[in-house]
């Protein structure tokens, strides 16, 4: 069985410090656009990009510096003489429900899957593993089933999905 995950690119940046005037993280649903202060003041963000084709594609580019600025000064048009600092880019590692895979491989036994977690990994991870450790120690657990990579063979595709950008 074939792990159906893909690397997209994600894109992101980071300004130069400001006083902190921002508490929670704010998340466009409909644009993808996200942003939060970080404790030295920065405002660090990022934007999902629908025309992002697949792959191991690290590098930066001006499209989304484009974006990312338009979408955030019409948020917030105070932030637009704010000089923007670092930009940078990871990969996501995406399923085609966008949500993880979990478990058991069928057909390879022992071999146990935590990946596909998207742009959530660091929220979900450590949750996810605390409960992967005591279903490996004998717990029920339904996330282990429901996430099942036998989901994409068998059409039970995750439809609750929340995406954060
Ligand atoms: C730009 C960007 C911003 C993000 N922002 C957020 C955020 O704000 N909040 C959030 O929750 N998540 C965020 N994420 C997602 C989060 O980073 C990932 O979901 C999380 O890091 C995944 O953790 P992981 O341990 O599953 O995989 P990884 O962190 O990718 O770890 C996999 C490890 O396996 C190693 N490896 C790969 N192949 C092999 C091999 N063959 N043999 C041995 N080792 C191997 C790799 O080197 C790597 O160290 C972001 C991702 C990106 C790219």
């Amino acid at each position: 069985m074939t792990l159906p995950n893909v690397p997209y690119r994600h894109e992101i940046v980071s300004s130069e410090p400001l006083k902190p005037f921002l508490g929670p993280l704010v998340s466009m649903l409909g644009t993808g656009l996200y942003f939060s202060q970080s404790m030295r003041g920065e405002i660090v963000g990022g934007m999902g990009d629908p025309l992002e084709e697949p792959g191991l594609n690290q590098s930066s580019s001006l499209r989304f510096m484009t974006r990312y600025s338009r979408a955030l000064t019409e948020l917030l048009p105070q932030v637009g003489k704010v000089k923007l600092l670092r930009q940078w880019a990871g990969c996501y590692d995406v399923t085609p429900d966008h949500s993880p895979v979990l478990g058991e491989t069928p057909g390879v036994t022992g071999l146990l899957q935590m990946s596909g977690f998207v742009g959530h990994g660091f929220m979900m991870a450590p949750a996810v593993g605390r409960r992967m450790a005591l279903w490996m120690g004998g717990a029920q657990d339904e996330i282990f089933d429901r996430y099942n990579l036998r989901r994409f063979a068998e059409g039970r595709l995750i439809q609750e999905t929340f995406i954060i950008g």
